[in-house]
């Protein structure tokens, strides 16, 4: 979802919920949600009923734009999930926590999904001891995701650690002390993605189209 330049904000307020699109900004009291819990526009404040078709797009919305990806990319891990052996809506939840961008966030390489995808796309991270820059990069049970050696020093590094130092690392991952590295131990239980969401909305929504 990479080209939208409007307020991000205005994102959540639709959505009525905080998706930490900001960084530091959303934990704090300037949080456009905790100051206008209600949809932007002149009629935000306006209570208004969605209809069924509304509800399932209003829930692929706000997971789309809780991880930050395109459509494109969110319908192809639907399919993904769809043509999977397990259960849908779990798989698909775990195609996005698996991106590197996202395990990235998680180990605290950026204080939003949008910088650690930065950081990502400008070659700090290695798998498995291989430099690997792109963030939709699906990783396995059993990879190592490191901050590379000649990266442990810079600056957006460093900051980026020290601004994510009280986030809790998910249980389906094991990070070392420093946190510049993760061993991804399993696989995420839908019930251990801090998104809610009603996925079998978006399950109905796309086995519709
Ligand atoms: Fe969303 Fe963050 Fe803006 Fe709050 S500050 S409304 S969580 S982007």
């Amino acid at each position: 979802m990479a080209r939208y330049t409007g307020a991000l904000c205005k994102k959540c307020r639709r959505e009525g919920a905080k998706l930490f699109l900001k960084g530091e900004r959303c934990n704090t009291g300037k949080c456009a949600i905790e100051r206008r819990a209600y949809a932007p526009g002149q009629h935000g404040k306006n209570k208004v009923k969605l209809s069924e078709y509304g509800l399932q797009l209003r829930a692929k919305q706000k997971t789309k734009t809780y991880y930050r990806v395109s459509e494109s990319q969110f319908r192809k891990y639907y399919e993904k999930a769809f043509a999977s052996k397990g259960v849908t809506s779990e798989v698909l939840f775990q195609y996005l926590e698996t991106r590197l961008d996202n395990v990235a966030y998680r180990m605290g390489i950026g204080s939003s999904r949008a910088e650690a995808r930065q950081l990502v796309g400008y070659g700090m991270l290695e798998v498995n001891g291989r430099k690997v820059n792109i963030p939709s990069y699906i990783v396995k049970v059993g990879d190592v995701i490191k901050i590379r050696e000649d990266k442990k020093e810079n600056n957006a590094i460093k900051t980026a650690l020290e601004k994510t130092a009280s986030r809790n690392i998910p249980a389906w991952m094991e990070a070392n002390k420093e946190r510049t590295e993760v061993k991804i131990l399993r696989l995420p239980a839908r019930e251990e993605v801090d998104l809610d969401v009603q996925e079998n909305l978006i399950i109905e929504l796309y086995s519709k189209n």
